[in-house]
């Protein structure tokens, strides 16, 4: 059987650890952004790793290395801050082309460098190989508070849904340079995920929260799965930003269509109890209410001009 033929990412890792772990210290494994490990007494270890190769991930034609370097740290810091976590050290492993520039790798890691710097990640190390293509996989260690621990599974009936910023802009980006346009396409090439800060402040009000990295739909369907429970999204809450809304018209595409199914947007998607809204509000107010958690029954739904229907699975990396 081919891996196109399972059933998509998931099916195939599913597949892969149905064995399962279990140790004391593993307070969560395989399924949320990252995993949970004992630490210290008031402390959870957090620990990730994202992966991405030169053509499928990263063109040339439009990354310059600096930017496939920032890539790359943004990608995982947005899976620590997605747990409620700060963000630590990094280990980078790179597979290399014999014909690779060494100033091609310079600004890489001036890159990898300039987003660690801002999030507060040390590199302690990696590991270095040869290749057909240009692979780069960053391992970040970091650690939460563990009365702030944010999992994908802790949504309660009644949550309202949240998201921050605007979303859509990734996908808007590479559907501009796909079609050979100009126009907003620096949050493609340059994606920024949120702040540890930013994110232990939610943490602190919010039960679930994920990370955007195959748009709202599969995120919210995530937050389902993990917790049991179904949603409700209203399309028309979703956040959109001016030049989004502008790509979309110039290709002729929806653009709530990037958002619920387009990519690596790294914002943040929560669930909060309707009486902690307020006081979240006023210690950080860059989000939007996009819809409410809703018993499993009830289904994952989207609701569009008046119509309901089923929330989709965004990108997944085997079956389109
Ligand atoms: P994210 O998009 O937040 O980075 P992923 O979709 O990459 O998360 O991964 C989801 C979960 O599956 C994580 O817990 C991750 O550790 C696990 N995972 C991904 N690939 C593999 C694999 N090949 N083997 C085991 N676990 C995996
Ligand atoms: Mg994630």
């Amino acid at each position: 059987m081919k891996i196109s033929e399972i059933g998509g990412e998931f099916a195939l890792i599913r597949r892969l650890m149905s064995k399962g772990e279990s140790d004391p210290a593993i307070i969560k494994g395989v399924g949320d952004d990252c995993a949970v490990l004992e630490y210290t007494a008031d402390r959870y270890l957090v620990v990730t790793t994202d992966m991405m190769v030169e053509n499928s991930h990263f063109a040339a034609q439009w990354f310059t290395p600096f930017q496939v370097g920032k890539k790359l740290m943004e990608v995982n810091v947005s899976d620590v801050v997605a747990m409620g976590g700060v963000p630590r050290f990094a280990f980078i492993s790179i597979a290399l082309t014999r014909d690779t520039e060494v100033e091609y790798l310079d600004e890489l890691y001036r890159g990898i460098y300039a987003s660690g710097e801002k999030h507060g990640v040390h590199l302690i190390g990696g590991d270095t190989t040869h290749g057909n293509e240009i692979v780069l996989n960053l391992a970040l260690i970091g650690e939460v508070e563990k009365g702030l621990l944010c999992l994908r599974s802790d949504a309660r009936i009644g949550d309202l849904i949240c998201v921050t910023g605007t979303l859509g802009g990734n996908q808007a980006g590479l559907e501009l340079l796909l079609a050979g346009r100009s126009g907003h396409t620096i949050e493609f090439l340059e994606p920024r995920c949120r702040s540890a800060s930013e994110g232990s402040v939610i943490a602190r009000h919010a039960n679930a929260m994920i990370d955007v990295s195959d748009g709202l739909g599969s995120e919210v369907r995530h937050i389902c799965e993990e917790s049991g429970v179904g949603a409700r999204i209203d399309c028309e809450k979703i956040p959109l930003s001016p030049e989004v809304i502008a790509a979309a018209l110039a290709l002729g595409k929806d653009p709530y269509d990037f958002a619920l199914y387009g990519g690596e947007d790294f914002e943040l998607v929560f669930t909060v109890p309707p009486a902690k809204l307020a006081g979240l509000k006023e210690e950080f107010s860059d989000f939007s209410v996009v819809g409410s958690v809703v018993p499993k029954e009830e289904g994952m739904y989207l609701i569009k001009n008046n119509a309901s229907i089923d929330i989709g699975r965004g990108y997944d990396h085997f079956t389109e």
